[in-house]
Order: C-alpha cells, then structure tokens, then sequence
C-alpha cells in the first residue's frame, strides 16, 4: 500500500494556527456529542529510564471513518540536545479497510493541537476585555501558545518567566519577569507550560476575573497549580476521565480533599455546544485543565494529510 509521510516542516506550514483552532473547537464539540472513540493513553514508563512513551489511539466514524495513533516519547533532556521533547509520528489508519493513510510528525501535531486547544479554551472562558497574557515557561508550548493566544486575543502586552533567567526574553515580543508571581501580577489570561513538578501559581498571584490555561502536567504526579487555585476557580477540563486518571493539578486537590468530580463545571466541549456554563462572572477564576486528547492528534493529522494530498507535500512510500 501507499502511505503518505509528512515531515516535521511540511506539518507545520499545512496546519496553520488559525485553522488548526477551528478544527480543535471542531473535535471537541463533536468529543461532547459522544460522536467519537477517545480510550485513555496507556503509557510505557520503564523505572530505569528518563524517558516514557506515549499511545494515544482514537476512532472517528462517519462518511470517511478513521482511526489514528500517536505513538510519541517523551525525552525531557531532549531540549539540551535541541530536540523537542516530544519525538513520534501519528499513524492514520483508513476505518473501514485499515490501510495505513498516513505518517505524520507527532512533534509538530503536538505543538500545534495543544496551543491551538488552549485558544479555543481561551476564546470561550477568558474575560473579553482581557489583554494582558502571562506565560510561564519558554519551550516549544510556550512558543506555540505564544502564537496561539495572540490569534484569538488582541494581546496588548506579554509578561514570561523561565526558570533559567533570560530564556522568557527570548521569546518573540514579551515582556521578562524575574518571578512567576510578577508575572503573573497584572495578567487576564495565564498560560501554565513547563515541566515544573511542584506548583508554580499560588491563587493570591492571580488577578480578580483571570483565566488560566493549565497545559505543563499531563501526569498524575507533577503539578503547576496549588490546590487554592484548584479550588477557587471553575474548573474546565478536555475530558473528565483523562481528568480523573491523568492530572496532577486535579488529584492533589482531590487527594487533599479540597475538591472532587462536582469541582469540574464542564468539559470544553460542552461549554462549546451550549449544554454547560461557561464562565459565569467577570470575578470568576477560570482554570482549563489541559491534558490533549488522541481526538485532537485525529483531527491535526487529517488536516495534515487531506492538504498534503491536494498539493502532493511529503513522501509517498511504498509500505
Ligand atoms: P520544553 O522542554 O520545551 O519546555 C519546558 C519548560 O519548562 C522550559 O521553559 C523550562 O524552563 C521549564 N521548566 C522545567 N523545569 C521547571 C521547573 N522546575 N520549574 C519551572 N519551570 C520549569 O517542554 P514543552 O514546551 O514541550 O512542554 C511543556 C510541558 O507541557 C511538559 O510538561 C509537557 O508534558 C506538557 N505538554 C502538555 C500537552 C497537553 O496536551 N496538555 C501537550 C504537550 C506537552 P527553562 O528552559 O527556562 O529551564
């Protein structure tokens, strides 16, 4: 069979931020409408080694059903290295005679979908006189929420912080703290991406009526939020079960007996298709939990491959 592969660059230039939105509030709204398959990530966490991998598969029925799988390791040193700490490909399986359709760079799809989740988030939850954004972290997410953010908000004014001091400065048009907290002091809409393990936001450095996008744990043992933020925010999630199996940010606070599964106001999607609130005041602390979704790899990687099949991108090999 002929398999279409799309390199880290071609993925890039073929999903472009806006788009790549569209198609996020797309898959979510139709995750909410249960019209797709979205099993839990099962991970490969070896005790001897620094790395683990990834498997997230996801099945979308309909007129041109699909399967899709991305496979990816996490390498945290990879950064040191000047690699991305995400490294896998998305597979894309025909879904009705399983014919591999395509193989597309996870690094990219991973840059773009989640960045381009948190603005869907942003678009629904944020104040919308919101202008101040704050990102914590200065890697590949920060980079892309930078862009993300900016495309849904007319952003006034970015304030970053890193922690290795003057890795904030160098991302493109922003403003470098010499603390979270100071970051964090005048911001309308917050962008949590680093790898940090202990919490990095405490709720009294949070501004009256701020958003927050949670992006960096994606594991139950780490976390960016302290349990106040946890428990004084609406608290909006990708998804319920990945929240309750995967987050680091909601099982502390649950462990801690400071929230539990009432504590969610809605999945993202459910806000998008009207059967939940969303943000109720402008006071109100709005937290969106993101932990990505194989749905949105689906989704990515379709519009990856339907573009490089129309203007004939990428490689096509013989499999
Ligand atoms: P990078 O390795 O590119 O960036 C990591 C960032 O975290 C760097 O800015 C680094 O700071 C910072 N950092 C590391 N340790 C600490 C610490 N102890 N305290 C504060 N900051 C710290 O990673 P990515 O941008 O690719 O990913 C960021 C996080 O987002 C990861 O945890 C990843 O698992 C998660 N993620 C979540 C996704 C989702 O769908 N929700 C999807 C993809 C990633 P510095 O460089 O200044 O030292």
């Amino acid at each position: 069979m002929s398999v279409r592969i799309v390199g880290e660059e071609d993925t890039r230039r073929l999903l472009p931020m806006a788009e790549c939105i569209e198609a996020m509030a797309s898959v979510l709204a139709d995750l909410a409408r249960e019209r797709l398959h979205n099993p839990l990530r099962s991970v490969v966490r070896p005790p001897e080694a620094p790395t683990l991998l990834g498997l997230m598969p996801a099945y979308r029925g309909g007129d041109e059903p699909l399967y899709a799988l991305k496979a990816v390791v996490v390498a945290p040193e990879n950064p040191k290295r000047g690699l991305d700490a995400h490294q896998g490909v998305v597979a894309v399986f025909d879904g009705v005679t399983g014919r591999v359709r395509g193989l597309v760079n996870a690094s990219a799809i991973t840059a773009v979908r989640t960045a381009a989740v948190s603005a869907v988030a942003t678009r629904a939850l944020a104040r919308a006189d919101a202008r101040t954004l704050a990102i914590l972290g200065a890697g590949v997410q920060a980079r892309s929420h930078l862009e993300a953010i900016r495309t849904v908000l007319a952003v006034e004014r970015v304030v970053a912080w890193s922690r290795t001091p003057g890795r904030a400065a160098e991302l493109d048009g922003v403003e470098e703290a010499a603390s979270a907290e100071d970051a964090l002091r005048d911001a309308d809409i917050v962008v949590t991406a680093t790898t940090a393990r202990e919490p990095i936001v405490r709720r009294e450095w949070l501004k009256i009526g701020a958003h927050v996008n949670a992006v960096g744990s994606s594991i139950p043992t780490t976390r960016e939020l302290d349990t106040a933020t946890m428990t004084a925010a609406a608290l909006f999630v990708d998804r319920r079960e990945s929240t309750l199996n995967e987050s680091g940010d909601y099982l502390f606070a649950a462990r801690e007996g400071a929230i539990g599964l009432e504590h969610i106001r809605a999945e993202l999607g459910e806000v998008l298709i009207g059967t939940a609130d969303g943000r109720r005041s402008d006071d109100e602390l709005t937290v969106f939990k993101s932990l990505g979704l194989a749905v949105e790899d689906l989704a990515a990687a379709e519009v990856v491959l339907r573009r490089a099949e129309a203007e004939d991108a990428g490689a096509v090999v013989e499999l």
